[in-house]
């Protein structure tokens, strides 16, 4: 089909909204997700964890759901999680003012226990919108419940780490990056090393054309991070990361 008729089809093409209407509209997004009540978890939580970081973010962490200190908080990777999250980051040469970073689930799940699949359904419309006005280049999906949400497949973190991934999410093509989730790190030296290297090739995803990278040819720099340093939470604080 010619071009022109190709476009005629299939419509208008809506003009990407600025970056001041972007942002103007994360902030009224995350002012009335403050209220929500989808779902039974509005009950229990202090707030809603909305996100947090650079609403013109190349790069955006998606999580799986606040725990105790984010419910307390406010914000997103705060613990332990957190802390190896920030050093993660900077041995990438980032910051969290660099990134943005949100989870599946914008309130915690009481004991921290996993996401319900009806949690999941309620929320991730919130979360589909972040990735809408935010336009991030690369999302690195941090464990099993934000891959399999943002992927669409059942295959889990073990056997998908470090392959970026190109898929649909809410209408929008994105690349995702799946990687471990940083309290799985936290117990297991191999998942460490392992999220070492993935977080690693991120400077390359990030200045190549999106999915082009093969991880093999990413750039690769040196850790580790000192994870030591990094206490580890009480294991009932995170739950089915791997
Ligand atoms: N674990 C997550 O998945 N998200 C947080 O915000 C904190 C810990």
């Amino acid at each position: 089909m010619p071009a022109v008729a190709a476009v005629a089809a299939a419509g208008p093409v809506a003009a990407e909204p600025d970056t001041l209407t972007r942002r103007a509209a994360l902030e009224a997004h995350a002012a009335e997700t403050s209220g929500c009540t989808r779902c039974r978890l509005a009950q229990g939580r202090t707030q809603v964890v909305y996100g947090v970081g650079n609403p013109d973010a190349e790069l955006m962490f998606v999580g799986e759901a606040p725990g105790f200190h984010e419910d307390k908080q406010g914000y997103p990777f705060v613990g332990s999680a957190g802390k190896l999250l920030d050093k993660l980051l900077e041995g990438i040469g980032l910051t969290r003012r660099d990134v943005y970073i949100a989870n599946v689930l914008k309130c915690r799940p009481p004991g921290n226990r996993d996401p319900q699949p009806d949690e999941i359904e309620a929320c991730e419309s919130h979360l589909f919108r972040q990735l809408e006005l935010i336009q991030p280049k690369l999302v690195a999906t941090l464990g099993n419940f934000a891959t399999k949400l943002l992927s669409g497949k059942p295959a889990g973190i073990t056997r998908v780490h470090g392959s970026p991934q190109e898929a649909l999410v809410g209408g929008r093509n994105v690349t995702l990056y799946p990687i471990y989730h940083p309290a799985a790190a936290l117990y297991t030296p191999a998942l460490l090393k392992a999220l070492e290297e993935d977080f690693s090739r991120i400077p390359a995803l990030l200045t190549g054309p999106s999915g082009t990278v093969a991880p093999q040819e990413a750039q690769v720099i040196q850790f580790p991070v000192a994870a030591a340093s990094v206490a580890a939470p009480p294991p009932d604080q995170q739950l089915g990361l791997f």
